[in-house]
């Protein structure tokens, strides 16, 4: 018998939508982040406009993870998740989520859970090469 295992996130692809949080059946995953503002990547467009800084061009912003929890004690390994991700930033990485001896211990940050991750991009990066 084959198994998902656990999900992996791969952080710099998130963008904190939050559409996993809200697809999740059994709300297992916590995200927190805010929202940061960039400097225009060409000062001069839309000046003049409505909502553009005289000297500065358009204002743009973004969201900066802050947490991303995943309750493991909670998950039913479905994968909505993973289907619903819009930028393919989680995924299945075949491997179990490690025991524990306690309820908290089944709660995974996103470092945990972005482990793999890199050693996962340098070994495509390999294929690709
Ligand atoms: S696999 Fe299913 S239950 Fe588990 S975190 Fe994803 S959506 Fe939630
Ligand atoms: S759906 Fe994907 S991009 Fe959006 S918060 Fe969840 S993991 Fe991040």
């Amino acid at each position: 018998m084959t198994t998902h295992g656990r999900i992996r996130l791969i952080e710099d692809r998130c963008t904190s939508c939050m559409i996993c949080v809200r697809e999740c059946p059994t709300w297992c995953i916590h995200i927190e982040a805010h929202s940061e503002e960039l400097p225009p990547t060409t000062p001069e467009a839309g000046l003049g406009r409505p909502g553009v800084h005289p000297s500065r061009g358009r204002e743009r912003r973004h969201n900066v993870l802050d947490s991303f929890d995943i309750d493991w004690s909670l998950c039913m390994y479905c994968g909505i998740c993973i289907e619903e991700c819009p930028f393919d930033a989680l995924e299945w990485a075949g491997e179990h989520v490690a025991g524990t001896d306690s309820r908290a211990g089944l709660v995974h940050d996103r470092h945990t859970l972005g482990e793999g991750a890199a050693e996962r991009g340098q070994r495509g990066q390999r294929e690709i090469e």
